[in-house]
């Protein structure tokens, strides 16, 4: 057993899903040839019986039929028991014995074989013989046993029993039958197995459309081509359609982030304007009053959302049609954050703990974008957090560079934490509109650092806070 599985393992993952379209044909197609070959083996049973049983049958009937002739004919020249034994020697052959009994039972006549008891003993002792011919196993052998009434000349002399052994016909039938079932079985399982063969093999171009359909990436779409040799017509049309239905896909595609790469650039320039003016309004307004200096504070909040809503969108339009290029240099981290953290600490009130360790750490980047990337999260620490917890920002060295961003904030649940790198994506709706995001945050930064060759991750505790950490590799090890 154990053998067996072993030698089946490399099956184990092979599934047979009865809804399959192979599974279907395979026994549709089996079952219709399995019917057909089963009739026609059925049919040369029935003619190799016609041949070979039938025609006994046949003779021992005429040879019922005939017997009462013979002896009235008989009777008319010599004694009806001396006729009797005459016919009934007439129609003895080596196969073929007679036997006569009167209607008291007394056998008046027999074939000499039974007389002598050299061939079919026992025969004439038989209770139950029919007026058809019958099949019966007797000492081995095969007996064709028919009887008949024996009425000559209006007299009823009893019954006329005939006998004749069809061993030889009868084992060549059988061993005939058991051959041709064997052939049978055999012709339907080699059938099954190359229809099977067939099927798999007919569908494996349909299997490889759907293989290379799950290649596919949102940028290859227009350029999506299925190879397929040797396919028939019908599914290589079918690829064809599929290619231009993937194409349109992807004109559609291209226009759609075109528009919101053009609506973002063209609102982005007025916004900027408005926010400068509100801003100044405020800080010029002397004589405002406290209402209209709320209003105008809340206008320039939603203003400054949406410009950075609008740049989050035209990042991700860039990075989609392939234009966002980084201008990889060599950064000594350890001077990098110390310059970013003496900046941060003029523009935010909020408490930061920088751990920027002596020993030199120098990685490849784009130092734009990495500090877009270190800005995105240490706003969102500041957002998901009470503003008296710490926010830390650690840097360290191990195979890698390592920069952490952590907070003691609201957490992330388990289940959301492949999640939040996706765009629009939110964990609470209702919590995430009152810090003002827009969900895109992440998902910028997520392709910001993997552009950079780096990688970021998360480990986060709800309500005990977050780690976000990024790591590239060392450029001087
Ligand atoms: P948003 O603009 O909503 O902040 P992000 O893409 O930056 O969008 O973040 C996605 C979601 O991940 C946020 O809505 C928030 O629920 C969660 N998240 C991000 N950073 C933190 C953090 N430091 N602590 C808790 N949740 C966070």
């Amino acid at each position: 057993m154990k053998f067996l599985d072993r030698l089946l393992e490399p099956y184990h993952h092979f599934k047979i899903n009865p809804n399959s379209l192979r599974v279907r044909l395979t026994v549709g197609v089996a079952t219709v040839s399995a019917l057909g070959l089963g009739s026609v083996a059925v049919w040369i049973s029935w003619k190799m019986e016609t041949i070979l049983i039938q025609t006994h049958k046949q003779n021992i009937r005429y040879i019922s039929d005939r017997f009462p002739n013979d002896v009235e004919i008989y009777s008319d020249m010599i004694t009806v028991e001396t006729g009797l034994q005459k016919a009934v020697d007439n129609l003895t052959d080596g196969r073929t014995l007679l036997w006569v009994k009167n209607p008291q039972g007394k056998i008046t006549a027999q074939s000499m074989p039974l007389k002598m008891g050299t061939n079919g003993t026992n025969l004439v002792s038989l209770t139950q013989i029919f007026p058809y011919p019958d099949l019966q196993l007797l000492n081995g052998r095969y007996w064709l046993l028919c009887s008949n009434l024996l009425t000559v000349k209006g007299v009823n002399l009893g019954r006329v029993y005939i006998a004749q052994d069809i061993t030889d016909d009868q084992t060549m039938f059988f061993s005939l039958l058991s051959n041709l079932s064997i052939a049978t079985a055999i012709a339907i399982g080699v059938m099954t197995v190359t229809i099977a063969w067939y099927v798999r093999r007919s569908l494996q171009p349909l299997k490889r459309i759907s293989q290379l359909t799950q290649t596919i990436s949102a940028e290859q779409l227009g350029d999506a081509r299925f190879q397929l040799d040797n396919a028939p017509g019908e599914v290589k049309e079918l690829a064809r359609t599929f290619e231009q239905m993937l194409t349109r896909l992807s004109d559609a595609w291209e226009h759609q982030r075109q528009l919101v790469s053009d609506v973002s650039h063209e609102l982005r320039t007025p916004l900027t304007i408005v926010s400068g003016y509100l801003q100044s309004t405020l800080r010029r307004g002397s004589n405002l009053t406290p209402t209209q200096r709320e209003a105008l504070e809340i206008a320039g909040m939603e203003a400054d959302r949406t410009i950075k809503l609008l740049q989050d969108l035209l990042n991700l339009a860039r990075v989609d049609s392939g234009q966002m290029h980084f201008k990889l240099e060599s950064i000594n981290l350890n001077d990098w954050l110390t310059q970013v953290k003496s900046k941060t600490e003029k523009y935010s009130d909020r408490q930061i703990n920088w751990e920027i360790p002596p020993n030199l750490i120098i990685i490849k980047a784009d130092p734009d974008r990495l500090l877009q990337v270190l800005y995105n999260l240490i706003d969102n620490a500041i957002k998901y957090s009470d503003p008296q917890t710490p926010i830390t920002v650690k840097l360290d060295r191990q195979q890698q560079a390592i920069i952490q961003v952590c907070d003691r904030g609201v957490g992330i649940p388990l289940q959301d934490q492949a999640r939040i790198f996706e765009r629009f994506y939110r964990v609470d709706e209702t919590r995430s509109r009152s810090t003002g995001g827009t969900g895109l945050g992440l998902s910028i930064v997520k392709t910001f650092v993997e552009g950079m060759g780096g990688n970021i991750s998360v480990s986060s505790q709800p309500g005990k806070g977050s780690v976000f950490s990024l790591t590239f590799p060392l450029l001087l090890n």
